[in-house]
C-alpha cells in the first residue's frame, strides 16, 4: 500500500482512497471540503464548483478529524504541515503552501529536505539546519 498522511493535532488518517481530504476556509470564511493527490508534487485539487475558491487565496486548512488549523506559522505564515507515514512506517513532516494555486511542498525526513513543485523557491525558512 501506499503512504498515509496524518493529522499533526489528533494523528487521525487523513486520507482515504486516492485522495487526502481538508476542511477549507476560504477568504469569506465558507468552509467546504478540498480534496488533494497524496502524491507529493502533484498538484490536482478536487473541489464542488459550488465552494468558491480564488487561485491565491490564503485559505484556512483544517483538520476534518478534530478541527484543529492545520498552520504551522512557527515556520512560515503562509505553510501547512502534516505527517506522512511511507510504506514501511517511516515519518517525514510535509509542509505545503496554504495558498490556493501555489505548488510547493517541503518533505522533511531526519533533517534532510526535499522539495517539490514550480513555486518552492517562494519559501527559505530551513536556513542551514537542513541538508538539502
Ligand atoms: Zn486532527
Amino acid at each position: 500500500m501506499g503512504k498515509a498522511y496524518y493529522c499533526t493535532h489528533c494523528k487521525a488518517q487523513l486520507n482515504v482512497g486516492n485522495d487526502i481530504i481538508f476542511t477549507v476556509k476560504n477568504n469569506k470564511k465558507n468552509a467546504g471540503l478540498l480534496l488533494v493527490s497524496p502524491q507529493v508534487g502533484d498538484y490536482s485539487v478536487k473541489k464542488d464548483t459550488l465552494f468558491e475558491i480564488e487561485k491565491g487565496e490564503h485559505l484556512e486548512i483544517i483538520c476534518p478529524v478534530c478541527h484543529q488549523n492545520l498552520h504551522e506559522g512557527k515556520v512560515h505564515e503562509n505553510l501547512a504541515k502534516v505527517i506522512m507515514k511511507d510504506e514501511s512506517g517511516h515519518e517525514s513532516e510535509l509542509y505545503f503552501s496554504e495558498i490556493f494555486g501555489e505548488r510547493c511542498t517541503y518533505k522533511i525526513t531526519d533533517k534532510k529536505l526535499e522539495k517539490y513543485g514550480d513555486d518552492s523557491m517562494n519559501y527559505n525558512f530551513w536556513g542551514s539546519e537542513f541538508d538539502y
